[in-house]
């Protein structure tokens, strides 16, 4: 399962870039989870090619959530069991 142009074409926009930003910035580049370094900002809302075009989902701050590498994957493998991506569309090996 090969992850949408669509939503791949997002993350390398200038306005998500922006929102991220903003985001990290919020959080003091902090996990909101458990406090450790933020590198990877969350969609609580996960995007999908119908939504990742409507900016009250893809951009709102609200719907964003700085995260580590390791909350982030806690959060996705509760998702799904088998493949999981980061924000880059990379697999995340486990
Ligand atoms: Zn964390
Ligand atoms: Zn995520």
């Amino acid at each position: 399962m090969r992850k949408p142009k669509e939503i791949h074409r997002f993350y390398k926009s200038v306005p998500w870039q922006v929102a991220r930003e903003i985001k990290i910035r919020e959080a003091n580049g902090k996990c909101e989870r458990c406090g450790a370094l933020g590198e990877e900002v969350h969609h609580k809302i996960r995007l999908t090619i119908l939504n990742v075009t409507n900016p009250e989902i893809s951009l709102n701050q609200e719907n964003l959530e700085l995260l580590c590498k390791k909350c982030h994957n806690v959060e996705h493998k509760r998702f799904s069991k088998s493949q999981q991506f980061d924000e880059d569309g990379n697999l995340i090996s486990r």
